[in-house]
């Protein structure tokens, strides 16, 4: 059997933004009033994040110390909130909105 194959996993450490994507799968997503989202924490219930729309950038933006902090000095900083919320918005939008044809006439 060739050792290269599938079933070798290569040890390699994630990147913080892997680390962030991986742990937003724990974090619940709900829609705010009257925009936005909220993201609860994935230790405690206790804890809410807001997550709303930077409207001259287009970027998720959250109310987390990690996103407060690093955001200002790394644009386009996601936090595992806005990771979390990328792929709500990503489920519904296939869910409900999502058109093939629509995509094809916009690309040609
Ligand atoms: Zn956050």
């Amino acid at each position: 059997m060739n050792a290269k194959g599938k079933g070798v996993t290569e040890v390699k450490a994630f990147s913080p933004a892997e680390q962030r994507a991986a742990r937003s799968e724990r974090i619940r997503v709900v829609e705010a009033e009257p925009y936005g989202w909220v993201a609860h924490s994935e230790s405690s219930d206790e804890f809410r994040y807001h997550i709303f729309l930077e409207p001259h950038s287009r970027l998720l933006a959250c109310t987390c110390a990690d996103f407060i902090y690093r955001g200002n000095g790394e644009p386009g900083f996601e936090c595992k909130h806005v990771s979390a919320v990328l792929k709500f918005i990503g489920r519904r939008y296939l869910a409900t909105e999502y058109d093939p044809l629509r995509q094809r006439a916009q690309v040609a």
